[in-house]
């Protein structure tokens, strides 16, 4: 069974093969055809062809050629002229097509299509001469043949060392017999005989014919499309009878019989013939096999060089970039393997850059997609310059290089000078991951990842260059958190409220909802840890969907009981940028009939910064549906108040890090007593965020602070406390201490 499937599968593969080839060579042959072919040929060759007394060109072959170019409606120009001249001719490429004696010296210049006539030659001479047995017997002979002809080939193909005499054509090589010039002819045999009976030459055939030979087209073998198309063209020719019908209306002329000499021995010959014939048609089969094969196996030959070509360039591009001729990464990763098991042979220790082109976006947004381009190159040809060990392109404006050595400062590795791009000069900015290869520390794959992680913990930490260590290596709890997160659908959420003070009265006037994920195997996590997690992992959205429907919910019950609380909701930048968050505020509004009033989203400034258009867009829509905002964690991000005041916020949340220790750094009351100075001058209310003593509390309110949030109060409770704390109140003043 197997074996029947092998060579099932050997056979498709030569048909589709085959197949291929067919299509391709149609394809081909159709832009290498020209509009009007021109065949060339002996002027007298009757009657295959020749030129008549009028100047009119004749002939089967004549008809024929002009048979081949009807079907598709082509033109055909037909020179007939001296033998030599139109092989020399076709040759040359003059001319299209010459109707030729297949023979072997021919087919290493000329491609051939199937024949379509059997021709033989004949041995000439005087009537009366005694008759030639052998051609081998003409050696030494004066022979008078047709100048390049086939005769004459074959002749010396068979070593048969003739006195030539040479004629422009077969009729000239008789009439030379008849002057004496030569004592035989070989000739083409029927026409020889046609022309010596109509002419009524003195001449006789001395032998019975020699060399059947195949008649075919031949066209120059560096034009193997035109050659297809004529091959099709014959074929269409032969099979849909015209071919019949021309060589009917010429067959009288072409197998001219005269009723003399040699035909006395009729029968004998006869015999003869069909045995003749009989090898003649094996022979031409063979020959016409041989040839096709032989042109086949061209094909196929030149099929599967250029299939090589195209594999091994394929293989190149499988592992090099395109646009800066570098390796990609894996074809970079191939080569490091290689260069690092050498230098750990001899002892040396290199260093691995990941270099990430950090202003690219920015380019191709300013100047283009080809200026970002041109950039990349250029940086790919400078690296290529340098005396780096490798240099790769991972795409995207990542580059690789390995140099040897170690690296004090990536200045004397990498040259940032201008860069000339599109005519403009441009500086080329990276970020750059640093790792070594060194001793024993030949694990690439590991070297690579180091040098990525610390191109990728730099970028986040706005750093131009890092050196890998462990520390950077991500937490591998949280692929686990993230993948139970998401397979648990909110299960083990719960929120918790921590109060918001009013520090005029004392009374609680708000709180800020706060999430709590009690973990099952983890057990409580802070959000600290987990909120970041989600955030990254695109899941942050489901997270504040719920404290949002519980915020809502929570409050709406908080006012039902006659307690009105306004609950802060912390949202990330990711949901300030999407588009579901004024839709799921208006859902939990609308689910638990809440008061727009009662509820305040909290906001950090660098994702109020991250896009400021689409911010404040979303913040005036949802201060138009009554929802105020607030800016969280204010003084981190060193943005300025004036500036976050046109999102149309209404609070500002000092960060905890000012707060916290404003008593002890001097710096820190400074800053808090500024930004309360300037909120209120803005018309916001100030939240002092993290205040755990009374000391601060009283400094707080010295600075005129609105409102805190602090421990000092209360920790974030779960709401069934919440309720006996919302109606306490904070000792102000000369009170604090009770
Ligand atoms: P945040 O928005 O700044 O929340 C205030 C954090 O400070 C809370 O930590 C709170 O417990 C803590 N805190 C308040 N007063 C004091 C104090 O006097 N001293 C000290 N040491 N800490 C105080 P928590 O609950 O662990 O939350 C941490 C952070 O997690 C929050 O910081 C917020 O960024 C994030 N987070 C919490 N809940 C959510 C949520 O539902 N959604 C989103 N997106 N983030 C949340
Ligand atoms: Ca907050
Ligand atoms: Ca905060």
């Amino acid at each position: 069974m197997p074996m029947n499937y092998k060579n099932e599968r050997k056979r498709w593969g030569w048909v589709c093969g085959c197949a291929v080839l067919f299509v391709a060579s149609v394809a081909c042959a159709k832009s290498t055809v020209p509009e009007t072919i021109i065949f060339a040929g002996d002027d007298n060759y009757p009657p295959l062809q020749w030129v008549d007394e009028s100047g009119k060109n004749r002939g089967m072959i004549f008809e024929l050629e002009k048979s081949l170019v009807e079907r598709q409606g082509r033109q055909s120009e037909h020179r007939l002229m001296d033998w030599a001249a139109a092989i020399d001719q076709l040759e040359s490429g003059e001319v299209d097509v010459v109707a030729m004696f297949a023979s072997k010296k021919r087919s290493e210049k000329f491609l051939f299509t199937t024949p379509f006539y059997f021709l033989t030659h004949g041995i000439y001479g005087l009537r009366g001469s005694p008759g030639v047995s052998d051609v081998a017997s003409l050696s030494g002979k004066r022979v008078a043949l047709e100048k390049k002809g086939y005769a004459e080939e074959a002749l010396s193909e068979n070593h048969i060392a003739v006195i030539p005499v040479l004629r422009e054509d077969f009729e000239a090589a008789l009439r030379a017999v008849i002057n004496g010039e030569a004592e035989f002819a070989v000739v083409p045999q029927q026409l020889a005989n046609r022309a010596i009976a109509l002419k009524k030459m003195d001449l006789q055939p001395l032998g019975p014919p020699i060399w059947p030979r195949p008649y075919v087209f031949a066209v120059s073998a560096e034009r193997p499309g035109l050659h297809e198309w004529l091959q099709n063209e014959l074929g269409l020719v032969i099979s849909s009878g015209r071919y019949y019908d021309i060589f009917e209306r010429w067959r009288s002329q072409i197998e001219w019989s005269e009723k003399a000499g040699w035909w006395r021995y009729k029968w004998l010959l006869l015999g003869l013939a069909g045995v003749l014939l009989l090898a003649l048609l094996g022979y031409g089969y063979s020959w016409q096999m041989r040839n096709l094969v032989q042109r086949r196996t061209r094909d196929l030959e030149e099929a599967l060089d250029s299939q090589k070509k195209a594999e091994s360039e394929l293989r190149h591009w499988a592992s090099h970039d395109r646009l800066t001729g570098l390796a990609t990464r894996a074809g970079f990763f191939s080569q490091l393997q290689t260069i690092s098991r050498d230098k750990f042979q001899q002892k040396k220790s290199c260093v691995l850059l990941v270099l990430k082109l950090t202003d690219l976006n920015e380019i191709i947004c300013a100047l283009g997609f080809q200026i970002g381009e041109g950039m990349l190159a250029a940086v790919g040809q400078r690296f290529q310059k340098q005396n780096f060990l490798a240099v790769g392109h991972f795409g995207r404006g990542v580059f690789a290089v390995l140099a040897e050595g170690t690296v004090s400062s990536i200045e004397d590795l990498i040259d940032v000078s201008p860069l000339s791009v599109g005519g403009m000069d441009m500086e080329p900015r990276f970020g750059v991951g640093v790792a070594r290869l060194e001793g024993i520390q030949c694990d690439v794959t590991e070297v690579l990842r180091q040098a990525e992680t610390a191109m990728a913990v730099g970028a986040s930490r706005r750093r131009y260059w890092m050196h890998y260590h462990p520390g950077m290596d991500p937490d591998p709890q949280a692929l686990f958190v993230i993948r139970d997160f998401r397979r648990m659908q909110g299960e083990g959420l719960s929120v918790c409220l921590q109060p918001q003070v009013d520090l005029s009265s004392g009374a609680v006037v708000g709180a800020e909802v706060l999430v709590r994920w009690n973990h099952p195997s983890l057990g409580e996590l802070s959000p600290a840890y987990f909120v970041p997690l989600l955030e990254r992992a695109g899941l942050i959205s489901r997270l504040t969907e719920y404290v949002l429907h519980e915020a809502v919910r929570i409050a709406a019950g908080l006012r039902h009981d006659g307690l009105p609380t306004c609950l802060s909701v912390n949202v990330s930048a990711v949901d300030l940028l999407g588009t579901d968050l004024y839709r799921v505020v208006l859902q939990a509004l609308e689910k638990y009939q809440g008061r727009p009033e009662d509820l305040r989203l909290e906001m950090t400034e660098t994702s109020v910064i991250s896009d400021p258009e689409k911010v404040s867009e979303v913040v005036a829509r949802l201060a138009e549906l009554g929802v105020e905002c607030s800016i969280d964690d204010f003084g981190v991000g060193f943005s300025s108040m004036s500036y976050l005041r046109q999102f149309a916020v209404s609070e500002i949340k000092i960060d905890r890090s000012f707060v916290s220790d404003m008593l002890e750094e001097d710096a820190h009351y400074a800053i808090v007593r500024a930004v309360i100075a300037l909120a209120h001058e803005l018309n916001m209310t100030v939240v002092a965020e993290g205040p755990e003593d009374n000391d601060t509390v009283k400094a707080l309110m010295d600075l005129g602070c609105d409102r805190i949030q602090g421990y000092v109060f209360s920790r974030p409770v779960p709401l069934s406390d919440f309720y006996d704390i919302r109606t306490r109140t904070l000792a102000v003043g000369d009170r604090l201490e009770a």
